[in-house]
């Protein structure tokens, strides 16, 4: 597989560190609010990012992180007039919700920063013996002058960071490019005992606490929007690498923002969406598939025409898998002929394209237009007469294909009781030629909802 590094800025082979195992760490959410439509961008496709390993045979850990503590949870626990705890345990309990509506699996491991304070106090104290942090009113800082690679995924040099920085006046920093560790307690805000006096972390050090408390020093793949690329994954780079002296991930991959209607989404312009609110709307596997819809480093534009297309787009796949669900049941038990034979054989060339696209840098766009070459040929290449085992071999595909991207996830509705016995009852009356009966239960099925089509292989019922 071919990933884009954003830190050497080319696609590189993808070759874990340990054969077999993939590390993943992905940024999560800060759990203040319920995320929005931008925030689930980079989980869907990095949860098919998972499962296209997964599926290629890799065993994964993927961790990612809630941030329950930093300004804005402090700001909206008072807000709120609850503490900062209950905040996070709500809203992290609304992630699973909107996550899981979206069909995007629960992480390996889900750690929250105020979980691992040890673990941050202990990294921390790491890079003060290492000369790489001080303290100064209670405070600790990074010292980026004493890391020299710093700036080396953003590209960026440690002169022009310092001159386009700026110093907080309650900052107690000695150069405009440090950033704090950990912050001392001010009033209103919650606190934990450490070697610095009372106080709280600051936000990049939970990342590099957790991703080497669950994934150890060096982590093959390490994922978030591009927003995240400086200064926080510069500064997780520093912490790690200078604490650990070794390389700290292998493959940086950065997800593209989504806009709505081309404008940046944000509160002041009227258009922000939480999932929440968009799921009141929109179907969750339509939203899905939208964001499937273009190679995760593009950038992405959602608009009510978007999401009407993406259903329709999806609309195709399931007609599809239903309809072969249909063949499959009236499937005559004879043995493939030659044009099946080739069926076949073209079955699996969608698969390795398919591949070969998720190989480029998880093309899910391209590997999209292949599964639709696929549902294509079942369309114009099999009928009611065709052998049970070109149209397993098709089914199979659909199915396996579009679970890699947690697509096509609705089961096909199994018909109520009821109407299978009508269905059942008409079936008999056409044998017995009782065409009287049987527009009378055609008549009865209507009214509970279904059409019926007869075709040649037998009555085929539809919702209305
Ligand atoms: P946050 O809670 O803001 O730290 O964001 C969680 C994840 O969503 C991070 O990986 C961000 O980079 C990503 N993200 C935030 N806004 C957008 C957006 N508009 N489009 C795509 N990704 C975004
Ligand atoms: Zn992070």
């Amino acid at each position: 597989m071919q990933i884009y590094n954003s830190q050497t800025r080319k696609k590189e082979t993808f070759v874990p560190l340990k054969p077999g195992h993939v590390g993943i760490y992905a940024c999560g959410p800060t759990v203040y609010d319920y995320f929005h439509i931008g925030n689930a961008r980079p989980f869907i496709v990095f949860d098919v990012l998972r499962r296209y390993l997964e599926y290629r045979g890799y065993q994964v850990t993927f961790v990612q992180n809630f941030t329950d503590i930093d300004d804005k949870m402090i700001h909206r626990a008072n807000e709120e007039g609850i503490s900062v705890k209950e905040l996070g345990d709500r809203f992290i309990k609304e992630y699973y919700q909107d996550a899981g509506a979206l069909g995007v699996r629960p992480a390996t491991v889900h750690p929250r920063a105020t979980e691992h304070m040890s673990q941050i106090i202990k990294l921390i104290q790491q890079l003060i013996d290492r000369g790489l942090a001080y303290e100064n009113k209670g405070s600790v800082y990074y010292h980026t002058a004493g890391f020299p690679e710093y700036g080396k995924l953003s590209g960026q040099d440690m002169e022009d960071l310092d001159a386009g920085a700026r110093i907080d006046v309650d900052e107690e920093k000695r150069s405009a490019a440090d950033f704090a560790l950990w912050k001392a307690e001010k009033p209103g805000e919650p606190v934990w005992d450490s070697p610095w006096g009372k106080g709280r972390p600051g936000w990049h050090i939970e990342c590099s606490a957790m991703s080497m408390t669950y994934l150890g020093d060096t982590i093959d793949i390490h994922a978030g929007g591009k927003d995240l690329l400086f200064p926080h994954h510069e500064n997780e780079i520093a912490q790690s690498e200078g604490a650990t002296g070794q390389p700290f991930v292998r493959y940086w991959m950065h997800n593209g923002f989504l806009n709505i209607d081309n404008e940046k989404m944000s509160k002041s312009l009227g258009n922000f969406f939480t999932v929440r609110d968009i799921l009141k709307e929109y179907d969750a596997e339509d939203v899905r598939m939208f964001m499937l819809s273009a190679q995760y480093r593009s950038p992405l534009n959602f608009s009510r025409e978007s999401i009407a297309q993406a259903h329709a787009s999806l609309t195709r796949l399931y007609t599809a898998r239903d309809h072969l669900a249909f063949l499959l049941e009236k499937a005559p038990d004879r043995v493939s002929d030659a044009q099946e034979e080739g069926f076949l054989q073209r079955v699996q060339t969608y698969r390795d394209r398919f591949d070969e696209a998720m190989d480029d840098d998880l093309n899910t766009a391209g590997a999209i237009g292949v599964l639709f070459e696929l549902v294509y040929d079942c369309n114009t290449t099999l009928t009611e007469h065709s052998a049970r085992a070109a149209i397993a071999g098709a089914q199979q595909a659909l199915n396996e294909l579009s679970d890699v991207l947690g697509l096509l996830m609705k089961q096909a509705d199994a018909l109520p009781h009821e109407v299978q016995t009508l269905a059942d009852q008409r079936a008999q009356a056409r044998q017995q030629k009782d065409w009287a009966a049987s527009d009378a239960l055609r008549k009865q099925l209507h009214e509970l909802g279904y059409q019926v089509e007869d075709t040649p292989a037998g009555q085929k019922l539809s919702k209305v």
